[in-house]
């Protein structure tokens, strides 16, 4: 799932082609495998025909990331807000519709990219969501699960919108300091300290990978009580927090599953993985001889060593 520098990398790969553009017309198909349980999203047909009234003829004006969300705002004060969840990412190039061939879904269309290159790459098919803009060219989602959710609302309302209003701290903000997240650590008492870190409410933007790279560093083991957690252990935390969302930003964040940037191109932060999705593997700390773990943690799954990662129990 697309964490933070992922999320990052889309938004500033797509601010530097879209601002400016306008949208010209919506297509999507989301709704017709999943219309159930999702009435406030593009899934909901109904919902999705209103949003088409919105946004068609509406310009680009600006786009953001909050926690794991990207924003983007439209100049007629509406805001659309999309969460890659686990296997979307948005992209921008020059696309066709096509018709499918063959088979019982012959009455279905596809949009297939005009140009060869990496927008040809096959995790960047999965199209379900098209905006065509001003200057011939699309923004387009794609999603082999289809698990994405495409909302939107009045730009002013934006911080009441349920996926906005619960989320927390940003941490590669200026003004998140230690104090912060010794408070967040602290106050999620007997949550495991993996759990509390993926908590949205607490800390926005972190995922299964960056939380497994995090602890192994910092040498805590993701079943931890938070609040036994020594505040040398949350200081380094805090530290290594940033360092390595800034690192996996400066390496274009990670492709080991679906995710590609704007352009439809991988990252390569998964070639600097120490323990997430290296089960069985000798864990490479300096004179650790540990042996890489897997375990379920409230329905997460963790990677850690069980050699230098301690556990501060319970
Ligand atoms: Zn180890």
């Amino acid at each position: 799932m697309p964490e933070l520098p992922e999320v990052h990398t889309t938004v500033e790969g797509l601010k530097k082609v879209l601002i400016g553009k306008t949208i010209k017309t919506v297509w999507s198909d989301y709704y017709v495998a999943t219309a159930h349980g999702e009435r406030q999203t593009i899934k909901n047909k109904k919902y999705f025909e209103a949003f088409k009234k919105k946004v068609t003829g509406s310009k680009i004006i600006g786009l953001e990331r909050r926690g794991k969300n990207i924003l983007i705002h439209l100049s007629n004060k509406y805001t659309f807000i999309i969460h890659m969840k686990m296997t979307g990412h948005l992209m921008y190039g020059k696309y066709r519709k096509a018709a499918r061939s063959k088979n019982l879904e012959s009455r279905k269309e596809i949009w297939k990219a005009e140009e060869k290159g990496p927008l040809q790459d096959p995790y960047n098919r999965f199209l379900h969501f098209v905006c065509s803009l001003s200057d011939g060219k699309h923004l387009v989602l794609s999603d082999t699960r289809k698990f994405a959710s495409i909302t939107i609302t009045e730009t002013k309302n934006l911080h009441l919108h349920e996926s906005i209003r619960n989320l927390g701290h940003e941490p590669l903000d200026p003004k998140f300091k230690l104090e912060k997240l010794l408070e967040i650590i602290k106050a999620r008492k007997s949550m495991p300290i993996k759990s509390a870190l993926l908590d949205q409410s607490g800390i926005a933007g972190i995922g299964n990978i960056y939380s497994d790279e995090i602890l192994w560093k910092v040498g805590v083991h993701p079943l931890s009580k938070s609040s036994n957690i020594p505040n040398k252990k949350i200081r380094e935390t805090y530290d290594f927090m940033r360092k390595i969302l800034k690192f996996s930003i400066n390496k274009g964040g990670d492709s080991k599953s679906d995710y590609r940037n704007a352009l439809g191109e991988k990252g390569s932060f998964q070639n600097f993985h120490k323990v997430y999705g290296k089960k069985g593997g000798k864990c490479p700390k300096k004179h650790c001889s540990g042996i890489i773990e897997r375990i379920v943690v409230r329905g997460r799954s963790a990677h850690f060593c069980p050699k230098h990662q301690i556990k501060y129990g319970y």
